[in-house]
């Protein structure tokens, strides 16, 4: 029989189109979202060169061995099937021990693995803040964050970091946002966009206020293994004091070349009396969503115990690279940048524009390099724009993308 279609008028859904949610409209991520106008260009048949996204598979970086050989291995023996919600028993013990030997955690309440660290990140907010309740985010930030906030009506709170201070982020500022509602401190060590690294005394300055204050913090150390110039000056937050409650994200994207495998993970670190029901409601948001990726949890362990033998070829490429793109940065009238001590991002200043996006899609247009404006990562300056540049690629397409950027920034007229 033919179902007869009710028509409410008085329904806010009463159009003839399917309206998005509120939700979806508070979700940016500028990092893809250049790429909608890059498309349409090479479309038109304009050479596009991307250096926009944090990808290493897109350049000459390989997935290590270790992931490779574990995944076909678990393709070759049926480990197709569901795995645990909290992670493979295998994996969360190496994570565990990475943990605690290497990196100093010592008081690890829980470890739970996902689908990349974005989705332990997710997960960990939703299940920790309400509606109205507000999050501290880094100002510049990694879009994620206030992406997944703006879904759940979370207020962001910015705290700026410091471009005359190493883009280190401005303690007094952090400590005046926090109010009855204040939920997290969002601590991005090393630095996306800007590639700075925190100092074990802002670390300990930034844990003074979270304690202060019964805050979490979301300290995401995904490219903890790419401090390019001294490995001494990464400290791990977490394990600068054993009664703050941290979880640490991290994963295999960043120091094992392989964002698409979608590995990561969270480590929950503090007082286990503070922390018992949060971790409850952790699970129950794990169980929800089943599990991981099942294959790819077998590179756990052979990642983290292994000889990390593919990092020092990484870490040379990747310092010549950031090197070349400071040297021409600095030729170039107007614009500079605080050199990164890790990852592989540079945030560009460019003097004296209010407009970064109309900037770099100009900048697009004119020459097909594609960097994300400084505002996608919530950042404005009064007198200033800037743009993230990733500096992956080899040195003779990071030389072309710079002499474009120069020919363009003489002529730019806009503001
Ligand atoms: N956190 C930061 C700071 C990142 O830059 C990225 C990716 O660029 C992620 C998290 C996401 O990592 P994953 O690929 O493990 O989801």
């Amino acid at each position: 029989m033919q179902q007869k279609t009710v028509y409410d008028s008085s329904s806010p859904y009463s159009g003839s189109i399917i309206e998005p949610s509120h939700a979806s409209a508070n979700v940016h991520y500028a990092i893809r979202e250049v790429v909608v106008l890059a498309r349409a260009l090479e479309r038109q048949g304009q050479r596009m060169l991307y250096l926009n996204i944090g990808d290493p598979n897109v350049y000459d970086f390989d997935l290590v061995d270790e992931a490779r050989l574990a995944a076909e291995w678990a393709m070759s023996n049926r480990k197709s099937s569901y795995a645990p919600s909290e992670g493979l028993p295998e994996a969360l013990e190496a994570i565990a021990k990475d943990a605690r030997e290497r990196q100093g955690i010592h008081n690890i309440i829980d470890v739970f693995t996902g689908n990349g660290a974005s989705e332990c990140i997710d997960l960990a907010i939703m299940a920790l803040a309400n509606a109205g309740d507000n999050i501290l985010l880094p100002a510049p930030t990694y879009p994620l964050y206030a992406a997944i906030l703006g879904r759940l009506g979370v207020e962001a709170r910015y705290y700026r970091l410091d471009e005359s201070n190493a883009w280190m982020p401005d303690i007094e500022h952090m400590a005046s946002l926090v109010d009855g509602r204040s939920r997290a401190i969002v601590v991005i060590n090393p630095n996306n966009p800007t590639g700075s690294v925190c100092s074990k005394d802002i670390l300990l300055r930034i844990i003074d206020i979270a304690k202060a204050h019964n805050l979490l913090i979301l300290n995401d150390e995904i490219y903890e293994r790419l401090v390019l110039d001294d490995q001494e000056a990464f400290v791990s937050l977490a394990s600068l004091d054993d009664e703050v409650s941290v979880v640490t994200f991290n994963g295999l994207s960043k120091a094992y070349l392989g964002p698409g495998i979608r590995m990561g993970w969270g480590v929950v670190s503090g007082k286990r009396e503070r922390l018992e029901s949060y971790v409850d409601g952790i699970h129950r948001m794990l169980r929800a969503r089943l599990c991981a990726n099942h294959a790819f949890q077998y590179a756990v362990k052979p990642c983290l115990e292994g000889g990390q033998k593919h990092l020092p070829e990484v870490l040379e490429k990747l310092r010549r690279r950031r090197d070349i793109c400071m040297s021409r940065i600095e030729a170039i009238p107007g614009l500079s940048c605080v050199a990164p001590k890790g990852t592989f991002y540079a945030f560009v200043r460019v003097e004296g524009i209010t407009d970064d996006s109309a900037w770099c899609q100009a900048l697009m247009r004119a020459t097909g390099v594609v960097v994300v404006p400084g505002s996608g990562f919530g950042y404005h300056a009064s007198d200033a724009g800037y743009f993230r540049i990733v500096f992956l690629p080899d040195e003779r397409t990071l030389l072309d993308a710079f002499d474009k950027i120069a020919a363009f920034a003489a002529e730019y007229s806009g503001k």
